[in-house]
């Protein structure tokens, strides 16, 4: 029994487990003296208790995954192609006990986690193709007797911060394409939900990566700052709120390392009059409060417009005592509860505030949550939300849905283009040159059509605009592949003595 499993048999008996480190190929308690507690949010108790790296500790990590690179990146091509495959089939294999640790520590109901693992092995999956991607161009007799070609080679060690959200699928988003492309990698997962990395971890030792090319350090500011600060860390992936990616960027940017900073979201999903009403209401309904509402591709904001509104919000209504809201092992549950008790008590002040703001509460969740303890809050649906209100403003992150009516399509495309945020957006209709038109003129980085959580397939690459996205690159995809590797280009010429002379001139390739 893998270590992560036996500490889930542990906190069924009621226990708090410790939570440590995986540095160099095994696990390392933690020696700060500092730690987080993480909970079970469907039974609302502590369940474990993680270390918080300090400096030394994220050190230590670094200085592992420096040693375990110089090997790492002379394994050919072939070779890690075939411990991509293993790591696939393996990661495949425990698909379930993967998610069962999701539900446990993030509360999100099992078939929301089996999806979330299964969209981080397309990324596995797109990596095993790695010889393939990082080809690069050749040119023949680009003078006379003078090659150029591209090479593209890791950057050395990088790392990973990851929210709470996605504590499984985002690490894969980062740690595949940087291992694959010969990369060490040292990973500092949200410390709400931290166990899914270490059984990861687990995961690839068993498939034969080398120790030290994947590392877990957790711990909040602390261990981030020091990644930050860190000469030996090339490139830094962030995913998180918007305010942190931004300090990441800056931060990171200004000690000359690569990052790329995904930041938070408020995306919208209009709907237009020759929408399929029923369709837009099944979408809003799954898009709103699935993973309720924790997710960055969440759709919050609805913007109706017409005759829309009304067919909508009835179609809605309709849908929402049809949300069996509980335990995320329940296998009738479809919506768990919130991370954490404050992030719900949050969460549900926002039904207040925009009452109070002038927004009509057509159902208020606190009314419906399950009251057995854990951080539960119902589906909550807000009518004639105003762009000015902190309803629409606020990135929620939970199961609150917000409406807001306009006129016309060019009023609702304005919402959109003039909101901070550009992660995913969606529109519904029947008119495919509305459709293109939209395509052609919203500012977001994710646009779906009739597609209401617009996540890219792993051949494409994610990210979003404006203040969804720190840096130039996208993640995963053919642009995961790009920050995680430099450009060379060679110029070469072999000894011939037909071509060989003194020339004091600037090279010209005529
Ligand atoms: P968060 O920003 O609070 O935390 C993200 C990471 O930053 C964690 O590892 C955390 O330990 C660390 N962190 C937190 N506070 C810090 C600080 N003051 N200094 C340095 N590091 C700090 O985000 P979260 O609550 O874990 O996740 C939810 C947010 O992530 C939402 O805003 C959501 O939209 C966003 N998100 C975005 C995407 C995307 O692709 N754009 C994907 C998933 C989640």
């Amino acid at each position: 029994m893998t270590e992560v499993a036996e500490q889930r048999e542990s906190r069924a008996g009621g226990e708090i487990v410790r939570i440590s480190h995986w540095i160099d190929g095994k696990r390392v308690e933690g020696f700060s003296g500092r730690s987080g507690p993480v909970y079970n949010p469907s039974k609302g108790v502590q369940t474990g208790a993680v270390d918080f790296a300090s400096v030394e500790e994220i050190d230590a990590a670094v200085q592992a995954a420096a040693r375990a690179f110089e090997s790492w990146r002379t394994i050919s091509l072939s070779r890690r192609t075939e411990l991509f495959f293993r790591i696939r089939e393996l990661v495949h294999d425990h698909a379930e006990d993967i998610a069962r640790i999701l539900t446990l520590e993030h509360g999100k109901v099992l078939s929301d986690a089996k999806g979330e693992v299964a969209r981080g092995l397309e990324v596995i999956e797109f990596c095993c193709g790695i010889p393939d991607l990082l080809k690069g161009g050749y040119s023949e007799q680009a003078s006379t007797g003078i090659d150029v070609y591209s090479i593209r080679q890791p950057l050395g060690v990088v790392a990973g911060i990851t929210p709470f959200n996605f504590p499984a699928m985002v690490p894969m988003w980062m740690w595949a394409p940087a291992i694959a492309c010969g990369n060490a990698f040292v990973l500092k997962p949200s410390e709400k939900d931290p166990s899914a990395s270490v059984f990861t971890a687990e995961l690839l030792k068993e498939a034969g990566l080398p120790d030290g090319v994947f590392n877990v350090v957790h711990g909040d500011k602390v261990a981030v700052d020091a990644i930050l600060e860190h000469p030996g860390i090339a490139a830094v992936s962030f995913v998180g709120s918007t305010p942190i990616a931004r300090y990441v960027y800056e931060t990171g940017t200004a000690k000359a390392k690569r990052v790329q900073a995904l930041g938070g979201a408020k995306n919208h999903m209009i709907v237009l009059p020759d929408a399929d009403i029923d369709m837009a209401a099944d979408a809003a309904v799954s898009a709103g409060y699935g993973s309720a509402g924790e997710r960055c591709m969440a759709v919050s904001m609805l913007v109706a417009v017409g005759h829309a509104a009304d067919d909508l919000v009835e179609a809605i209504v309709e849908r929402l005592p049809k949300v069996k809201v509980g335990d995320g092992l329940d296998p009738d549950s479809e919506m768990g509860p919130l991370v954490t008790r404050e992030h719900r008590d949050k969460v549900a002040s926002y039904i207040d505030r925009g009452r109070d703001e002038g927004a009509t509460v057509v159902t208020d969740g606190r009314e419906t949550a399950p009251d057995n303890g854990g951080f539960f809050l119902g589906v909550s649906l807000l009518d004639n939300v105003k762009p000015e209100m902190d309803v629409y403003k606020d990135e929620i992150f939970g199961p609150v849905l917000g409406i807001t009516r306009v006129e016309t399509y060019e009023e609702a495309v304005r919402l959109v283009n003039e909101n901070p945020y550009g992660n995913g957006v969606a529109l519904f209709t029947r008119d495919g040159g509305v459709a293109r038109q939209f395509q052609f003129e919203v500012k977001a980085g994710m646009v779906g059509v009739n597609v209401p959580i617009p996540v890219p397939v792993a051949y494409y690459s994610f990210g979003g605009w404006k203040s969804s996205l720190f840096g130039d690159l996208h993640i995963y995809g053919p642009e995961g592949i790009q920050f995680y590797t430099r450009g060379k280009v060679v110029t070469s010429r072999w000894p011939d003595p037909a071509t060989s002379k003194v020339d004091l001139g600037f090279p010209q390739t005529r």
